[in-house]
């Protein structure tokens, strides 16, 4: 990272101008790898936000009336932008939050898609005819954005999050005012820097860096922000929930995960091993559909341990900007804490770690434990991190119903040449996403993602977003 950046203080990005906000404040951004000093960002106080959502609300008349043709234009000018940067984007990624240039890559190519693919939602604002009882009324519904989006994401895939929920909001006509994460605030003001050359009025696109749990509440408890679009932990999220059910504001919430992957006996390892590595060790673990429960038929379950601990020992942990390396930094000392308080509570309580266990600096190495039992927290709580456990299994109805016993429901796996079982598993899984002979970790810009229970509420994605972030009117004209 060059000194410059070392010695920027980011600035928020408010109706069109970049600004320090209401005060001087500022708070260190750390880079996870050995926590020196990244950059300063500006801290967001309560007047910030509100200067936000006032710019973005004053914004919004004007915007709506955009044509498609307008907002498509600008978001294809954002891709092309995206892709004129792209080193700038991808060093960020590795040096903001750690990431391995590979997933840094996957992350990047991933954000593209999601801003093309929401350059086509302009089109489809569409409402219908509906046919009408009363003679001679013509009736139909016509489709509108709802105003002002409030957009608060998590550290883990922040240019996968704001390309896709930014860029969908947008489309459809919406403004938004975007909480970034404060371990990832750069990455979002190198967005912010985008949308602004890419043309799309002042006010419409609004960013204040800070403290989530400073001044989370000032943004969703909002009386001028229309829709709340979450995604972070299960805590926070409920503690969202709450707000905008007190406010009646719509909301969609992608929280945490716990993971199943189900591999039955007639299953092929050869195939299976890499994917279920991808599972749960890329980007150390730090991915919200990443698999941190694995159920193997009993036939298998020995050789799996072995397959999948040899895997372990030799998953890449180099520099960063080294192609082979998945293993990233765990984001904060917050977070290692909690890892290593799983770890220890598992195996004091008779767990037996297969593989590593061990850290190397910020970085847990990739983990497998057996002989995980329903007292040990990492048993159903999220680690978050590349620890996962194996668990045998006797039978299909065996591995479904352990799947299955979990507050969540985010992304799910089966591995098996039984299509039946296969499709039993997809229709009777208690998880938003199931993948069959896939890993858990997959997503695209069209499909529905997100989850149930503690997972989430509501789903993301072009069209799950059309639906999300714009309401139906009903109209007649009396012929
Ligand atoms: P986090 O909950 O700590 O923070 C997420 C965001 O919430 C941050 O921007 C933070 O500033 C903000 N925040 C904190 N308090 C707030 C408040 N009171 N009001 C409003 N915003 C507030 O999560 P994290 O550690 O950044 O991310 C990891 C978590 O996110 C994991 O649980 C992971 O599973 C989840 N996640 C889910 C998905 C998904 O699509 N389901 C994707 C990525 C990450």
């Amino acid at each position: 990272m060059d000194a410059k950046t070392k010695l920027q203080t980011l600035q928020h990005f408010i109706g069109g101008e970049w600004t320090n906000g209401s005060n001087t404040d500022t708070f260190d951004v750390l880079n996870p790898i050995d926590d020196s000093l990244y950059c300063h960002a500006s801290k967001g106080s309560a007047t910030d936000i509100n200067n936000a959502v006032t710019a973005a609300k004053a914004a919004f008349p004007a915007y709506k009336a955009t044509l498609p043709s307008e907002r498509e234009r600008w978001l294809l000018r954002v891709a092309e932008l995206m892709e004129e940067r792209k080193d700038e984007l991808i060093a960020c990624l590795i040096d903001e939050i750690g990431s391995p240039i590979q997933k840094a890559m996957f992350e990047f190519g991933k954000g593209l898609t999601m801003v093309r693919a929401a350059a086509g939602l302009c089109r489809n604002v569409r409402g219908e005819t509906i046919p009408s009882d009363a003679p001679g009324k013509f009736s139909m519904s016509i489709r509108e954005p709802l105003g002002v989006v409030a957009i608060i994401t998590p550290f883990n895939v922040p240019l996968i999050k704001i390309s896709r929920l930014i860029s969908n909001a947008m489309a459809v006509g919406n403004t938004v005012v975007h909480l970034p994460s404060e371990l990832a605030p750069r990455i979002s003001m190198l967005f912010a820097k985008i949308i602004e050359d890419a043309g799309f009025p002042p006010g419409t696109f609004n960013v204040v860096s800070g403290y989530g749990h400073e001044i989370g509440d000032d943004l969703t408890s909002h009386k001028d922000v229309n829709f709340v679009s979450f995604t972070g932990s299960s805590v926070v999220g409920q503690h969202i929930n709450e707000i905008c059910a007190k406010n009646k504001t719509p909301n969609t919430l992608e929280l945490g995960g716990k993971s199943p992957t189900v591999i039955l006996a007639d299953a092929d390892l050869e195939k299976v091993m890499p994917l279920a590595a991808r599972s749960i060790f890329m980007f150390g673990g730090q991915a919200c559909i990443a698999s941190s429960r694995f159920y193997v038929e009993r036939p298998l379950y020995d050789e799996f341990v072995k397959r999948f601990s040899m895997i372990a020992s030799k998953v890449g942990m180099g520099d960063l900007r080294d192609p082979n390396t998945v293993i990233a930094p765990i984001i904060s000392e917050r977070q290692r804490t909690r890892i290593k308080n799983h770890l220890k509570d598992a195996v004091s309580k008779g767990a037996t770690v297969a593989a590593g266990g061990e850290w190397e600096g910020n970085r847990c190495q990739p983990t497998l434990l057996t002989g995980v039992a329903e007292e040990m927290t990492l048993c159903r709580e999220e680690t978050f991190g590349p620890v996962t456990s194996i668990y045998p299994i006797d039978s299909y109805e065996e591995g479904l119903e352990k799947a299955n016993d979990t507050e969540y429901g985010l992304s799910s796996a089966i591995f098996t040449n039984d299509i039946n079982k296969a499709m039993h598993f997809a229709k009777n899984i208690g998880a938003g996403m199931c993948h069959i002979n896939g890993p858990t970790i997959h997503d695209e810009a069209h499909v529905p993602f997100g989850g149930n229970g503690q997972s989430g509420v509501g789903r993301e994605g072009t069209d799950a977003d059309l639906n999300a972030m714009t309401e139906l009117k009903w109209v007649t004209v009396q012929l």
